[in-house]
């Protein structure tokens, strides 16, 4: 399953969220819809892992934006 990352536009806050169809996560500091999704890719890509982005184990599969070999997201 797809998990975003998402900013609050409005205090900034950054935050994971699993979306499950178009759900629209709301920003768990201040409530606010404001969010804007990041392009963190596949919910692999963690920060402070030196941002090496490894296709190891969850390479292709949980993507949605990955189609067979270009995403516009991770490049993958
Ligand atoms: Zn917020």
């Amino acid at each position: 399953m797809p998990i975003y990352e998402y900013q609050c536009k409005k205090c900034g806050h950054e935050f994971e969220q699993l979306v499950i169809g178009q759900d629209c996560p709301a920003c768990p500091e201040c409530e606010s819809k404001e969010v804007c999704r990041l392009m963190s890719c596949c919910g692999f890509v963690s920060k402070g892992a030196g941002g090496q982005t490894i296709a190891s184990s969850a390479s292709a599969s949980s993507c949605s934006g990955c189609s067979a070999s270009s995403c516009a997201g991770c490049g993958h």
